[in-house]
């Protein structure tokens, strides 16, 4: 099932008697998710994430724009009839039913022509159990699971409808991190081969970055950027994209575009032929820097930490805009742990460069 946002807004209208002001929560969205995709709304908290999903699904009404499945207008369809499954933080399964029972529960309600019999929604039900992997469990009831078991069956419960679209809206953030990262899997491998066009919002960049085959990154209610996590990851539009991708986050520093070269205070990074004269900020991912006695770029040795692999140069500079600097270098490199700086060279395609008003990228 394809799904797609055109010109999506939805407006809250101010409440509070301090603040009179409308929260545009999703902000002209338009964008397209394919068949059997999984894409992943990323972004800071009250970015509109949940909104976008709560409109996808039928449970808030969009102030204008619309919504497609497929070719089908749902924008005017009440949640049941999208045959959308959702899957929220806390799972919500009820207390006083078993594992089963709460799975069998949407189907219990399916009225009409669609309504299974008997057999077929036991069949339906250890199905689904099947495929997350809860078939030995199906007897508990919901506080007789442990956190990542609880939310395999709302996610059984979600599959259970055969939905068209899967929503998944933060269904990790209360796993612990072992669970989350073998949860995050598991909900890979089941969306793979379901091939449920699925929706995820999630805040954590990594998260959304290892699972989706698209990433949108949002902010304000705003899309800033679409893309395949490593394109975006690559090639960030600006420097908010730039920065909310990536652990450690990128350096950034407050540079300029001088004569025809980068500079960072006195230091040329590289040339910028054609570039006017302009301030910038230059950022650099921790992996874009090279030992190099000879290098521009001159820091101040903080200190060194030991990843094994890697080693995390931690430093200073006075025209960073971070208190710290992270550059990770492979742990073969040699450097002087005592020496108070660490010259270094930049991989050119791990720096990026960005106006300083508009803070979109121009290198
Ligand atoms: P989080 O990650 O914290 O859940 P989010 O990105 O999902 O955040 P939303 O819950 O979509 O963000 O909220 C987006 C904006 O809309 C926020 O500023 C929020 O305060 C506002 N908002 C959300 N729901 C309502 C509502 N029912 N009435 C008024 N404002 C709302």
């Amino acid at each position: 099932m394809k799904v797609t946002l055109q010109n999506l807004t939805k407006v809250f209208p101010g409440r509070s008697k301090n603040n009179h002001a409308d929260v545009v929560a999703v902000n002209d969205f338009s964008f397209e998710i394919a068949d059997g995709e999984l894409i992943g709304l990323l972004g800071p908290s009250g970015c509109g994430k949940s909104t976008a999903l709560n409109l996808i699904c039928g449970l808030q009404e969009p102030t204008s724009g619309s919504i497609f499945f497929d070719e089908d207008d749902v924008t005017n369809l009440p949640p049941e009839d999208r045959g959308v499954g959702l899957v929220f933080q806390n799972y919500a399964l009820y207390p006083h039913l078993t594992a089963m029972q709460n799975i069998l529960f949407p189907l219990q309600n399916i009225k009409g022509a669609e309504r299974l019999s008997k057999a077929d929604m036991q069949k339906r039900a250890h199905e689904v159990a099947a495929l997350v992997q809860i078939d030995e469990l199906l007897d508990r009831k919901p506080a007789e699971l442990s956190g990542g078991q609880q939310q395999r069956v709302a996610i059984a419960r979600a599959l259970a409808k055969m939905p068209r679209i899967l929503l998944l809206d933060e269904p990790l953030s209360n796993l612990d991190a072992r669970l989350r990262l073998q949860t995050r899997e598991e909900i890979r491998r089941i969306q793979r081969e379901t091939r449920i066009t699925t929706v995820f919002v999630t805040h954590d960049q990594e998260e959304a970055m290892s699972i989706s085959d698209t990433i949108v990154v949002m902010r304000s209610g705003v899309v800033e950027q679409i893309g395949k996590p490593q394109d975006v990851y690559d090639n960030p539009m600006n420097l908010f994209v730039a920065t909310f991708l990536g652990t450690p986050p990128i350096n950034v520093f407050s540079g300029e575009i001088s004569g025809g070269k980068l500079l960072i205070g006195k230091e040329a990074l590289f040339e910028t032929n054609g570039f006017p004269d302009r301030e910038v900020y230059v950022g650099i991912r921790p992996e874009g820097f090279i030992p190099d006695g000879n290098g521009p770029l001159h820091l101040n040795l903080r200190n060194i930490e030991v990843m094994g692999r890697d080693v995390t140069v931690v430093s200073t500079h006075g025209a960073s805009v971070n208190p710290v600097i992270r550059s990770i270098i492979s742990a073969d490199s040699s450097i002087d742990v005592s020496a108070t700086e660490v010259s270094f060279s930049v991989k050119r395609a791990k720096v990026f460069v960005f106006d300083k008003d508009t803070e979109a990228r121009i290198i």
